[in-house]
């Protein structure tokens, strides 16, 4: 089966102020990396612009109406201290969205057997009604919602290995449980949400992990936590928030995360997708600040999705 990879020149011109970790550079060595030779069999495709209307599977209109006018006719605007739009951010957020639902149709069609999104912005800090975290819409939550609504799909699990807590996608499925939501994180770190104690409506399934913590204690949240709640939760559709900010060399976080982590990571979920979902793994770009960390470990996940 094939790997699909989406992204689209759109999603770098998404401007944030200098020396901000969210850049567009992140694409940039994304895309060189996956133009080496063992990637030569990726199918790459540009991601297309999704309909505006797509954001409500996850928002509430007055969101995307909030964010739509916050985008400033030149320069920068300020959403929060960390999240700021520019002219073009609302079709690269779009864009982003279109990569992951493209995405979910290849999985759900056969046209390709996993897909790797890398959209900008990210997604999974956006709660139903606000941006944070460099983050507008969720992406994620909107693709999990499609794929119900599009493909009938009943359970959808989206597990997040991003380094920081994906509040937003917690705040959209809190008590909805059709959709699990499975992340590891360190904590404490921003934004301060992720204890094992939340658990919503017994869909969401917090692995957080101290700072220092480096493969043993992520592959151990994995197969004690994250694994088993996959297992019994058996999802038509397995979507990742993939985050490659817990990299070792990643400025914004203290987990030490190689990037073979990611690789084995992308693995046994895979396996799981083969055995409960037909296969269908679609995996979106979240976190990753550090250059050489986010190319090699970008690498390997996608090397391992190649596999098949
Ligand atoms: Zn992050």
């Amino acid at each position: 089966m094939r790997t699909r990879f989406y992204t689209h020149p759109i999603c770098r011109e998404h401007l944030t102020p200098p020396g901000h970790p969210e850049r567009p550079d992140r694409l940039r060595v994304i895309v060189d990396r996956l133009d080496d030779e063992p990637f030569a069999y990726l199918e790459r495709l540009e991601a297309p612009l999704a309909d505006e209307e797509t954001v409500l599977l996850a928002h509430p209109a007055e969101h995307l109406d909030k964010v739509k006018a916050s985008i400033p006719g030149e320069g920068l605007a300020v959403i929060d201290g960390d999240t700021t739009v520019s002219p073009k951010s609302l079709e690269a957020a779009l864009t982003a969205i279109g990569g992951a639902l493209a995405g979910v149709d290849d999985v759900f069609s056969g046209e390709a057997g996993n897909v790797f999104v890398a959209g900008r912005p990210p997604g999974h800090h956006a709660e139903k009604n606000r941006a944070m975290g460099f983050c507008l819409f969720n992406n994620a939550a909107i693709a999990a919602r499609y794929a119900q609504k599009k493909h009938g799909a009943e359970r959808i699990a989206i597990v997040d290995w991003d380094v920081h807590h994906g509040n937003g996608t917690q705040d959209i499925f809190w008590d909805d449980p059709s959709v699990l939501y499975c992340s590891t994180h360190q904590m404490p770190l921003y934004p301060g949400t992720g204890a094992a104690h939340e658990t919503g409506a017994g869909n969401i399934v917090n692995a957080p992990l101290p700072a220092g913590s480096g493969s043993e204690a992520f592959r151990e949240a994995f197969d004690e936590k994250v694994l088993p709640a996959i297992d019994q939760f058996a999802p038509d559709l397995i979507i990742i928030s993939a985050g490659f900010d817990a990299h070792r060399r990643d400025p914004l976080a203290e987990l030490n995360l190689e990037a073979d982590d990611f690789d084995w990571a992308t693995g046994v979920l895979m396996e799981r997708a083969d055995r409960l979902s037909q296969g269908r793994v679609v995996s979106l770009l979240e976190g990753g600040y550090d250059l050489h960390g986010l190319s090699v470990s970008v690498a390997a996940h996608v090397g391992r999705l190649l596999k098949g």
